[in-house]
């Protein structure tokens, strides 16, 4: 859900922005669940409801709307995650995409000082031969540089600092890079 104030990405159970703070309204938050996988099945369920008041047998309907939610799930993770590389989603952080700036930002979950590393799950398509880690200070100098070979997932150790941040990139340069920040969540 886009910040109506300053345009930024929250998720859409968020009752408030997490970057100016503004309230988001029930009329915002249903309007984005609405588009949300959420929203779709259950405009899915709904219609099924609606459509097995005809005279058709249940289990046709059933099989059908069962496909039809693959269908649209499929679509919809396709859209929201991409092809390329990525960053995938774990316990231990949440990621939230940038569009802007075309950054991630990782909030990493639980207590400050407690955590000075974490994995990052990053998923790499087969057409990709091998992926480049840079690390850059805030001046954009490089701090440390790392490759490492295929795998279809990476799990990558990262310090988290909001300061620095890192580029993920194809080392054959067929895949869009990532940039990504970390930061401590609430
Ligand atoms: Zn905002």
């Amino acid at each position: 859900m886009q910040c109506h104030k300053c345009h930024k990405e929250n998720i859409n159970k968020a009752n408030y922005c997490r970057y100016c703070g503004t309230k988001f309204s029930e009329e915002e938050k249903e309007k984005a669940s609405y588009y949300g996988i959420v929203g779709i099945l259950r405009r899915i369920e709904k219609w099924y409801k609606a459509t097995t008041a005809y005279d058709i047998t249940q289990e046709l309907w059933f099989k059908l709307s069962s496909v039809i939610i693959l269908l649209v799930s499929g679509i919809y993770w396709t859209i929201s995650l991409g092809t390329g590389i990525h960053l995938l989603e774990s316990s231990l952080y949440h990621v939230f995409y940038q569009q802007e700036q075309d950054e991630y930002y990782v909030f990493v979950n639980g207590p400050k000082e407690d955590i000075l590393e974490v994995p990052l799950q990053i998923y790499i398509p087969n057409t990709v031969d091998g992926l480049k880690i840079t690390h850059y200070d805030e001046d954009n100098s490089v701090i440390s540089e790392e490759e490492h070979g295929t795998k279809s997932e990476l799990s990558l150790p990262v310090n988290i600092s909001g300061n620095t941040y890192y580029i993920i990139s194809d080392i054959s340069n067929n895949e869009k890079p990532l940039k990504i920040r970390i930061y401590y969540g609430e």
